[in-house]
């Protein structure tokens, strides 16, 4: 039996739920109508645009570039600031109303769920029936409108979603590829990066039909590993399920954006040992022990990266942990402006799984975590501002 998936993409997020929140806030302009972009504040460093409405886009204004290079385009441009607490709430609003539709939602970015509607037909109707239904309520609920991409998989589902907008339901079924899919140039297949397709674009491939006719062991040569993704998008192939898991098994996150780049090293190990007494506090009220352990960056351009590791003694104690994200910034860190840091843990055990290294005896081990113990108590009581380990203060 064919799956069917839908993919639900806020439209302009952060420009359409301020928009919704400043009419909220009594104001009698929908900045949607006007050319106007979410960024960040353009005093304090160079801002850039994090989202962009219709008439904005007009100008060929872009999401990422420069708040003044936005400017030039259109001096009458209107730019406001970020409202991160309300996004939030606008996102949980609509994983909440997804899951009227199917017990398996997954919430893939702060304005993007999936939802496996597969078997849910008989219960519910006609998956384009209610697509449509989707994308209408949560205009008339909420005040802001989405796409909903339906395919038989989640790369399908994804590329509908994003076919025109806004406000719009597109199909992109299997029998649909070669008419929906193979016309677009390829540097809009999903996970096609400018660097790839910069790299195809010279091998001649500029269409997604190209890069499904063409010669596959040339394009391992070129691509190694990406050659077989590469392949399957362009026949619009992707098997993986959509991850309703419950956020607690998918792992413990914490992340934190700065008002002001961090600029070196040190700064970033602050942040850092803030975050970790934070998410190592929320692993020991929950009684487990972690053993992967991943450090994300996002630098001024917004672009993100990331890297674990895998330890071999699975700990919740905030100096291990700590140790660990100090590492993995080493070999991250690419000495440039970073404006948000994050850290993930995941692989949880129920018991520590001590093994004495060369740098760690079983004593101190020990001792970290009853003081970690010590900390937690005072926190509960305290609340959590009211210790700083000594090294957050360095
Ligand atoms: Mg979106």
């Amino acid at each position: 039996m064919k799956k069917i998936i839908m993919h639900i993409d806020v439209n302009n997020a952060f420009l359409s739920w301020e928009a919704k929140y400043l009419l909220d806030q009594g104001s009698n302009l929908d900045i949607r109508t006007i050319p106007a972009v979410i960024g960040g504040d353009e005093s304090k460093r160079h801002g850039v645009v994090l989202a962009k409405s219709t008439p904005a886009k007009a100008y060929n204004i872009v999401t990422g570039e420069s708040l003044f290079n936005a400017k030039q385009k259109c001096p009458r441009l209107k730019i406001y600031s970020p409202h991160h607490e309300i996004y939030e709430q606008e996102s949980a609003k609509l994983y909440k109303f997804l899951s009227n539709y199917s017990p398996k939602v997954e919430r893939s970015s702060i304005d993007e769920c999936y939802i496996d509607y597969s078997g849910m037909e008989k219960l519910l109707g006609d998956p384009l029936k209610v697509a449509h239904e989707i994308k209408d309520k949560i205009k008339e609920l909420y005040g802001w409108t989405v796409n909903v991409g339906v395919g038989n998989n989640k790369l399908c589902a994804k590329m509908a979603s994003d076919f025109t907008k806004p406000d719009k339901v597109h199909t992109l079924y299997q029998e649909e590829i070669e008419t929906k899919l193979w016309p677009l140039p390829v540097n809009e297949l999903y996970m096609i990066g400018k660097k790839s397709s910069v790299k195809l674009n010279e091998i001649g491939i500029k269409t997604v039909k190209d890069l499904a006719s063409y010669d596959f062991e040339k394009l391992k040569l070129l691509f190694k590993k990406t050659a077989y993704m590469m392949r399957d998008y362009a026949f619009g192939i992707d098997n993986s399920e959509v991850d309703n898991l419950p956020h607690e098994n998918k792992g413990i996150s914490i992340s934190t954006t700065v008002a002001n780049d961090l600029i070196n090293k040190e700064q970033i190990k602050k942040v850092l040992w803030d975050l970790v007494g934070e998410l190592s506090s929320r692993l020991r009220k929950e009684n487990v022990y972690a053993s992967v352990i991943v450090l994300s960056l996002r630098n001024n351009k917004f672009i993100n990266y990331s890297q674990q590791r895998k330890i071999i003694n699975s700990t919740n104690t905030t100096k291990e942990i700590y140790n660990e994200v100090c590492q993995l910034l080493e070999t991250l860190y690419k000495k440039e402006p970073i404006r948000l840091v994050g850290i993930r843990v995941t692989s949880f055990t129920d018991k520590p799984y001590q093994q004495i290294s060369l740098f760690n005896s079983g004593e101190d081990i020990k001792k970290d975590s009853s003081l970690d113990k010590t900390i937690d108590k005072i926190k509960d009581k305290y609340g959590n501002n009211i210790i700083l380990y000594a090294s957050s203060k360095k």
